[in-house]
């Protein structure tokens, strides 16, 4: 501020000092579409080898953390157009990163790859298993990577030609349907000196993301009671299952008695084995979420009660482990702005006919309201104060780097979510247009603020407004993640 008002001193009036700032970001802006359309021709040049390796992604689906095959193409991939990849990041054989460029500034774009189980399906329009119990696509992480990869790699390019001056690094981010490989990669401290970070996320809309996720707390619950007879002495037992009985029950009574941007929900893990022996050890596997991590945090604090209270009843004992959870995402409207900015300039998807009919033959299938695809750009909205249901990692990474995010379509609008609709979009065309459109919409959002530092520190400005006062502290117990923890 202080430097602003010396300068303007010197100069003769401040409508010139105006009009020169309004000629020089006219000229900027100029340069900058040149520079987008670059980025867009490379998208387009580079295609066929981005959906290729889409393809390749959605055809291994591999699940969390052993996205072995996955990381691999994508890092080797990256490494092949140019960039340094450094594998097995964060203590996770499929997390890297591939960095191209030198200085400031440097930006981030996140891809993820892993598939979800028991969703094997062909890529077609109606529901047909690929392989029997196999994972498959089902929330769209194979075009997430590809996308975001196809977006790094324009900015690479124009790096290269001395276009653009910075770093643009690629994070392959595994695991982000379990575990949540971000977070992890978060407490490495990887993102910390980015200066700004994009991502997306496969949807059955086009829009920038101005409503961020909700926050979800991860735990276990157990109870451990003593083994007797059923019926020759059960006197002598106490239930581990009369108490998860009594547990479940209270906190179904809670669900009366909570905001209504909470959600809970939980599977039951083990319950017993044979009905004529006192169960000795009963398990749960519980998620809470809330639209603040605050919220779920004072929610887990009434669960531990709850527990407690259970186990007091049954005479056993219990035991909560926190194993993981998501921050809410920590929206960025001035860089969604930007974001929504660059849809508007792309314009919609552009959805053949022959695809649209398919996407219809899937919500017949599906008994949904036969609309097709939405390729539109969604208009702007005010960021609601709730986020609607789910969570992401990508919450922990937007609290410690000003993160932007966009939705594309990649699917029939009403249909099931993590579901064969998903899968089979992802594997054809429908699934193609949307990751090559987010890869130039993407690239064009970077251009914009790597060519004005005056949007990029505007950015970063909301990101310490909002950061304000908070220390970020990840829901991750210490060590690295596990495969498999049930
Ligand atoms: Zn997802």
């Amino acid at each position: 501020m202080k430097e602003r008002t010396t300068m303007k001193a010197r100069l003769p009036g401040a409508a010139v000092l105006l009009a020169g700032l309004l000629i020089i970001s006219q000229l900027a802006a100029g340069a900058s579409v040149k520079k987008k359309e670059e980025a867009v021709a490379s998208v387009e040049k580079h295609k066929a080898e981005l959906i290729e390796l889409s393809d390749r992604v959605w055809g291994f689906a591999e699940t969390a953390l052993v996205e072995h095959r996955s990381a691999k193409a994508l890092a080797d991939y990256a490494e092949a157009q140019g960039f340094t990849v450094e594998r097995g990041i964060a203590g996770m054989p499929t997390a890297f990163v591939a960095s191209y460029g030198e200085g400031r500034p440097i930006v981030g774009v996140l891809g993820e790859y892993d598939a979800l189980p028991g969703l094997s399906q062909k890529a077609g329009s109606v529901k047909e298993v690929l392989e029997a119990g196999a994972p498959g696509h089902g929330c769209g992480h194979n075009l997430l990577g590809a996308a975001s990869l196809g977006a790094a790699l324009a900015i690479k390019e124009l790096m290269a030609e001395g276009k653009l001056k910075g770093t643009i690094r690629f994070y392959g981010t595994p695991a982000e349907e379990a575990v949540g490989g971000k977070i992890y990669m978060v407490r490495e401290g990887v993102f910390k000196d980015l200066d700004v970070c994009l991502t997306w996320h496969p949807d059955e809309k086009t829009r920038a993301s101005v409503d961020g996720s909700q926050a979800i707390i991860d735990f276990i619950v157990e109870f451990s009671g003593r083994t007797a007879h059923a019926a020759g002495d059960p006197w002598n037992g106490r239930s581990a299952v009369a108490a998860m009985e009594l547990f479940t029950a209270g906190l179904n009574r809670m669900r009366e008695f909570v905001r209504p941007t909470v959600r809970m929900h939980y599977s039951i893990l083990a319950g017993g084995d044979v009905p004529n022996v006192v169960p000795a050890y009963a398990k749960l596997w519980c998620w809470l979420r809330d639209s603040k991590g605050a919220g779920a945090e004072h929610l887990l604090g009434r669960v531990r009660r709850i527990a407690e209270g259970a186990a007091m009843m049954a005479e056993v004992e219990s035991k909560i482990t926190v194993q993981g959870g998501n921050w809410e995402t920590l929206v960025n409207l001035t860089g969604e702005k930007a974001m929504f900015s660059n849809l508007q300039w792309l314009g919609p998807v552009p959805f053949t006919p022959e695809e649209q009919e398919f996407a219809k033959e899937i919500q017949r299938a599906t008994g949904v309201d036969p609309k097709g695809l939405d390729g539109a750009v969604q208009p702007w909205t005010a960021p609601k104060p709730d986020p609607e249901g789910g969570s992401t990692d990508v919450g922990d990474v937007s609290w410690v780097v000003p993160t932007l995010s966009m939705e594309a379509t990649t699917a029939p609008t009403g249909t099931p979510w993590h579901a064969w609709p998903v899968v089979a979009c992802g594997g054809m065309s429908i699934g193609h247009k949307a990751l090559v459109y987010t890869a130039k919409a993407l690239a064009a959002t970077i251009v914009d603020l790597v060519e004005d530092p005056k949007a990029l520190q505007a950015v970063q400005a909301e990101f310490r407004e909002k950061t304000k006062g908070v220390v970020y502290k990840p829901f991750i117990p210490e060590g690295p993640p596990v495969a498999s923890k049930h």
